[in-house]
């Protein structure tokens, strides 16, 4: 960053807005730090520090659970709301994206807006369907899946800030909710080779076997961005979830969604293995914590 010639401290989320608007295009936020840092960011003279602005905090809020864009990974690793069964696929994944020095200063909306092939926090975040508010000119509420469409950098606007995630919360009574993330990588904290999360839910009526209502399956490490497994219904439809051939199936139609896959890291051969065994790893848990919520 050889512009760069100041750093600025906003009050408040407009007054960020504001900074980044006199920028000019030479403004850019900042957040943890943890990427923006090793990018070239040529041109960049001020860099807007949004991390003392209140946006670290997760708390129950009327349309569900609220995670301020400037959580960091750390916090939600330890965050007592997301051991609820519905939500551990989030809390798994902060707990192995990077070694322990990053997490504690990665955000979940820098891992977001930078969301680079390997980034962990995206995958989870897809299942669990969460909505992204943000703030800026014309502040929006959308799903994760839109931000997620291309990459967020082209869907933000230069001037607009994510503000907060919001997960919704299923409160009806005899409903339950799993979820669960796994992530192949050659050490615990490393960049996945594979990542897969799955969120599943299903109704236990009074004496009779849990059966599955609805369930979301996504993978990352695979594409330039985190994929939503789309179409799979069919499959996991009228199933109790004690039955594995349809897990299997799940695991074939994410490989057709997003096979043959290869990078610098591995042959096409062993990342097709890698993203069906973890798919599938991902549902089975999802499913077993569903059904013993
Ligand atoms: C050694 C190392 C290992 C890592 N390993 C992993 C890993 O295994 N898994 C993983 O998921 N991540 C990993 N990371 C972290 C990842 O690569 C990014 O560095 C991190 O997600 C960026 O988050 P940040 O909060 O630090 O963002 P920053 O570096 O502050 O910002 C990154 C970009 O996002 C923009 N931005 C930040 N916050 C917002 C916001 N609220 N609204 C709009 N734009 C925003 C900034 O303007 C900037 O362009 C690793 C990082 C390092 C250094």
């Amino acid at each position: 960053m050889k512009d760069l010639k100041e750093f600025r401290y906003p009050k408040d989320i407009n007054e960020a807005i504001r900074l980044l608007h006199d920028g000019n295009g030479n403004a850019k936020v900042i957040a943890g730090g943890t990427s923006l840092t090793t990018l070239k960011g040529k041109g960049v003279k001020t860099l807007v520090d949004i991390s003392r602005l209140g946006l670290d905090r997760i708390e129950k809020v009327k349309e569900g659970l609220s995670i301020g864009a400037c959580t960091t990974a750390y916090m939600l690793s330890e965050a007592q709301e997301l051991t609820r069964p519905g939500f551990r696929a989030l809390q798994e994944a902060s707990m192995t994206a990077g070694p322990h020095g990053v997490r504690t200063a990665l955000t979940i909306g820098g891992n977001v807006a930078q969301c680079f092939p390997w980034s962990d926090l995206p995958v989870p975040l897809l299942v669990l369907g969460a909505k992204v508010k943000t703030a800026g000119n014309n502040p929006r509420e959308m799903e994760i899946s839109q931000l997620l469409e291309r990459h967020p950098s082209k869907v933000l606007e230069s001037e607009e800030i994510i503000k907060e995630f919001i997960l919704p919360i299923d409160e009806e009574p005899s409903v339950t909710t799993g979820s669960a993330f796994i992530k192949v990588s050659r050490t615990k904290n490393d960049d996945g080779l594979a990542t897969a999360a799955a969120w599943v839910k299903g109704v236990a009526p009074e004496g009779a076997e849990f059966e599955i209502k609805d369930m979301r399956v996504a993978v990352g490490s695979v594409r330039s961005m985190p994929v939503l497994i789309e179409g799979i219904e069919p499959l996991w439809k009228n199933s109790n979830g004690s039955d594995e051939e349809w897990i299997e199936k799940i695991g074939d139609e994410v490989l057709s969604q997003v096979g043959p896959i290869a990078d610098m890291r591995a042959s096409s051969q062993y990342k097709n293995r890698l993203i069906k065994t973890a798919s599938m790893r991902a549902v089975r848990m999802a499913v077993k914590r569903a059904i013993e919520e």
